[in-house]
C-alpha cells in the first residue's frame, strides 16, 4: 500500500508486540525502542526487524505511547474507518433502544477504540478524547459521528485529569450543533435530567442502568438511596417502595434528584443532605430500619495506595446498612473503584456480613451492562462490580 511508506513510524521491543499479541492495546514507552519522528496521531508500529505490526495511536508526552487501532498496517484510519468501528461498538448496544435512549456508544479500549468515549443522550452526543493520539483524529471522529447518527450537537467534555497527563489542556468544548445544559433521559419508563456540561462524567451515570432497574423491581416497604446523587436508583425504588429517603452529601445534587422526582409525578421520595457514614451510624442508634438499600458510593480508591483505606470505607457502610436491613431486607452494593477488584469486593462484602451479625445472601452478582463492555485481555475497561445481598434474619 502505497499509504505506509508516508506513515511515520515506531519500533518496538519484543515485549511491547507480546502485549499486542496478548490482547492489550497499549505499549509503554519503556518498550517503544525508536519514537516516530512526528507530532501526535497515527503512525505504523514495527518489531525491531521491521516486520509491520500494525497502526496505533501515539501520544508523545504520555506513559502509554502506543494504543493500538488496528492490526493491519495497511489500513487506511479515515472518516469511513471510524465510521465502521462506531457502527460496529453501536450495533453491540442495539437491545438498549426499547429500555432507554441514553447509552454508551462507545467505551474506549472495551470496543477496539482505545481512549475514545461516546455517549448518546436522545438527539445528543458527548464525548471524551482522553490522549494525544485520539485528539489529532478528532476532526474525522466527529465527521463519522456526524454521518452515522444525525445529532443535533456533538459537546466534548474533556476535562479529565488524565489528558494532563498526554499534554492536553482540560476543557468542555462544544464541536457540533447545539447541546442544552439539560437533557432529558428515559430509563425503562423512568426520567431524569442529564447534565452534559457540567455533570459527573459525561453527565449521568450510565453504567448503573441495569442495577437500578434490578433494585427497582425488588423494592418494597421503606427504602433507603445513599450516595444519591441525582436520584436515580431513588427513581427507581420509588416506583415500588412505600416510601423513599434519598440522602447525598450535596445539597445541588439532592435539588435536580427533587426536579427528577417531580418529573415522574414521585411524592414519596424525601431529600436528605449528610454524610452517609454519620447517617447510616446514627440510624443504628435510633433503631430505624429499612426494607430496601441502596449504596452506590464515589470511588473510595483512586489509586492503589489508598486501598487499604478505602476497603474500611467500604466495609463500614456496608456493614452498617446490612445492620440497618429489616429481616428479608435487601441491599444493592456497588463499587466503582477498579483498584478494588471483584474478588476483593467479594471479600470485603464477606468480612462486613460477618461483623454485622446477620446472615446474607448473595442473590446477585453484577457487573457492566451491555455498553460498558470488559474485555478479559483489558483489566482497565473493567471497574463496576454490583451485588444484590438478602438479609436472612
Ligand atoms: N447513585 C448515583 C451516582 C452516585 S455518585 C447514580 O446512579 O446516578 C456519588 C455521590 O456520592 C455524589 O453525588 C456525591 O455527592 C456523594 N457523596 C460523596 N461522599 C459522600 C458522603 N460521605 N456522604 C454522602 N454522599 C456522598
Amino acid at each position: 500500500m502505497p499509504s505506509t511508506r508516508h506513515r511515520p513510524a515506531a519500533a518496538v521491543s519484543a515485549r511491547g508486540a507480546r502485549r499486542w499479541d496478548s490482547g492489550h492495546p497499549w505499549i509503554f514507552r519503556s518498550d517503544v525502542v525508536s519514537p516516530p519522528d512526528s507530532s501526535a496521531g497515527i503512525v505504523e508500529v514495527r518489531d525491531q526487524r521491521g516486520k509491520p505490526l500494525g497502526l496505533a495511536l501515539w501520544s508523545p508526552r504520555s506513559e502509554i505511547s502506543l494504543r493500538l487501532l488496528d492490526r493491519d498496517a495497511s489500513a487506511t484510519i479515515d472518516r469511513s474507518w471510524w465510521k465502521t468501528r462506531i457502527a460496529a461498538a453501536n450495533a453491540r448496544r442495539a437491545i438498549l433502544g426499547g429500555r432507554t435512549n441514553a447509552w454508551r456508544v462507545v467505551h474506549g479500549e472495551g470496543d477496539g477504540l482505545p481512549s475514545l468515549v461516546v455517549d448518546r443522550y436522545g438527539e445528543h452526543i458527548v464525548t471524551q478524547l482522553s490522549s494525544a493520539g485520539i485528539e489529532a483524529c478528532r476532526a474525522e471522529i466527529v465527521a463519522a459521528l456526524i454521518d452515522l447518527f444525525n445529532p443535533s450537537g456533538i459537546l466534548a467534555r474533556n476535562d479529565a485529569g488524565s489528558r494532563e497527563r498526554e499534554g492536553l489542556p482540560r476543557e468542555t468544548v462544544l464541536l457540533h450543533g447545539d447541546v442544552p445544559q439539560e437533557i432529558e433521559i428515559d430509563e425503562y419508563g423512568v426520567r431524569y435530567l442529564a447534565a452534559p456540561w457540567t455533570g459527573q462524567k459525561t453527565g449521568a451515570f450510565l453504567d448503573q442502568r441495569e442495577n437500578r432497574h434490578l433494585i427497582g423491581q425488588l423494592a418494597r416497604g421503606s427504602a433507603l438511596d445513599c450516595f444519591s446523587y441525582h436520584g436515580s436508583f431513588a427513581l427507581h425504588l420509588a416506583r415500588n417502595a412505600d416510601t423513599v429517603t434519598a440522602l447525598d452529601a450535596s445539597a445541588p445534587a439532592l435539588e435536580r434528584a427533587a426536579e427528577n422526582a417531580r418529573r415522574n409525578d414521585l411524592t414519596n421520595v424525601d431529600f436528605v443532605v449528610a454524610d452517609a457514614f454519620e447517617f447510616l451510624r446514627d440510624r443504628e442508634h435510633d433503631g430505624t430500619r429499612y426494607d430496601t438499600i441502596v449504596l452506590d458510593p464515589p470511588a473510595f480508591a483512586k489509586n492503589k495506595p489508598s486501598l487499604p483505606g478505602a476497603i474500611r470505607g467500604y466495609k463500614d457502610i456496608n456493614l452498617r446498612a446490612m445492620r440497618l436491613l429489616k429481616p428479608g431486607g435487601l441491599l444493592f452494593t456497588a463499587s466503582c473503584s477498579f483498584h478494588l477488584t471483584k474478588p476483593l469486593f467479594l471479600d470485603m462484602l464477606r468480612a462486613a456480613a460477618a461483623d454485622s451479625g446477620r446472615r446474607m445472601i448473595l442473590r446477585e452478582f453484577t457487573g457492566q451492562p451491555i455498553d460498558h463492555p470488559e474485555l478479559l485481555t483489558v483489566p482497565e475497561t473493567g471497574y463496576l462490580k454490583g451485588a444484590l445481598l438478602e438479609a436472612e434474619n
